[in-house]
């Protein structure tokens, strides 16, 4: 069987090192990305706050320890979902068992006054630069703000206003700035409300003005106020941004998507184009945009692929469940695990936030950075 993966990001990660660990020669796994690495979402805030370097949470792709894996760096152009072959710039591909990892692209450009006036922090390069930003900031109002929805992460805003605030009391800014969080939900962790709870007290503790319920439409560069969906209008001197998240062009292009994402079986994550399957980001399967999700999608798609090799009868299906981690800032960390059901409510619950649990996390990434890199790694450092 060939199977070939579009996207080495969390998902296209799991499913590419689990085939491999489980058929080995028995299967031909083909795993293209555009990029020369990987970067977890949760570095992405560790470079931002000073914890980690840019270079020491790059992944390299020329370092994947799955040794059957063929990993082909090049850009995805085109793909046909009937006759599962893609055009890429390093030539067409195609396999038995198409898998779709794509992710979701970013627009700062979508949010008008953004790209002038705001600093989007998503993005790899968005993030790294904010270190700067952040280290340069001599205080004021900081709004932490989401442009729009669905977005990766829900919790990220959040610990991201919790340590903007950590940020600035180490400065020694806090009696100049203030910090705001714009939110387009109405608690900030919706399937946990034991989670949310902490949160909120977490930002009333601190002074942290939270903004439910609304977005961050558009920026004006030159008054430096932020105006919501509702038509508040928020004074800043650093606005920092999730911006709009979009399934890739290329996605869309193939027709594979509805309504802007792909729409798949919740419970087997095959498209309606036969051996097909799509996970992660990229998906409307109804799970939150978040690594843990994409990589659990990617497990159930693996079990599937090798029971069929194997002629076995199809193994157990996707849960919706998985856990996340969420930084409280003062180096303690909470953690939610949260179970998303079709047709039922999503519920979770919260352990921590502890300084031990920040230790669970870093082991979380290490094991994964030793599963598909080989590599001795810990999420904090140089
Ligand atoms: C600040 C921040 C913090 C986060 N924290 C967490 C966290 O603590 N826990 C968690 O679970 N999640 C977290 N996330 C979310 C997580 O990073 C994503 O949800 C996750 O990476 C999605 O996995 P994926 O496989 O669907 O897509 P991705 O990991 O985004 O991978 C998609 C891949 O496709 C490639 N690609 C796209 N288009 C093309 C093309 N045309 N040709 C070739 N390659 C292409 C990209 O280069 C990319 O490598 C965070 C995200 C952010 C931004």
């Amino acid at each position: 069987m060939r199977v070939l993966i579009l996207g080495a990001g969390f998902g296209g990660l799991e499913l590419a090192s689990s085939l491999d660990s489980a058929l080995g020669g028995d299967v031909e796994v083909t795993l293209v990305d555009k990029a020369d690495g990987f970067v977890f979402g949760f570095s992405k805030l560790d470079v931002m706050f000073g914890r980690a370097t840019a270079d020491h949470v790059r992944h390299r792709y020329s370092d994947l320890a799955p040794p059957g894996v063929r990993f082909v760096q090049t850009t995805v152009r085109s793909i046909d979902p009937v006759t599962r072959r893609v055009e890429t710039d390093a030539g067409p591909l195609d396999g038995d068992v198409l898998v779709v990892a794509l992710g979701a692209d970013l627009h700062p450009e979508e949010t008008p006054g953004l790209v002038e006036a705001g600093h989007e922090f998503y993005t790899n390069a968005g993030a790294f630069a904010a270190r700067d930003v952040l280290d340069r900031f001599a205080g004021g109002d900081v709004i932490v703000a989401v442009t729009s929805t669905p977005f990766k992460c829900p919790p990220a805003p959040s610990e991201t206003a919790l340590l903007v605030h950590d940020h600035l009391a180490h400065r020694g800014l806090l009696d100049r700035s203030t910090v705001s969080l714009v939110m387009p939900l109405g608690a900030p962790i919706p399937p946990s409300p034991q989670a949310s709870e902490a949160l909120l007290s977490a930002f009333a503790e601190r002074g942290i003005a939270w903004h439910p319920g609304t977005l961050v439409r558009e920026l004006d560069p030159v008054a430096k106020v932020a105006r919501t969906a509702d038509g508040t209008e928020l004074p800043f001197d650093l606005l920092l941004a999730v911006p709009v998240h979009r399934a890739p062009a290329v996605v869309v292009e193939s027709g594979l998507t509805e309504d802007g994402w792909i729409p798949v079986d919740p419970l087997t994550l095959r498209t309606r184009f036969v051996d097909v399957y799509a996970v992660g980001d990229v998906t409307s399967v109804g799970t939150p945009k978040a690594g843990v999700f994409a990589e659990g999608q990617a497990a159930v798609v693996a079990a599937q692929l090798v029971a069929r090799a194997r002629g076995e009868a199809d193994p157990t299906t996707y849960d919706g469940r998985g856990i996340c981690y969420l930084e409280f800032g003062g180096g303690e960390v909470g953690k939610v695990d949260v179970t998303f059901l079709s047709g039922q409510a999503p519920t979770g619950d919260l352990e921590g936030p502890s300084v031990a649990l920040a230790g669970h996390k870093e082991t979380f990434g290490a094991e994964r950075a030793r599963r598909w890199f080989g590599r001795d790694w810990t999420p904090v450092g140089d």
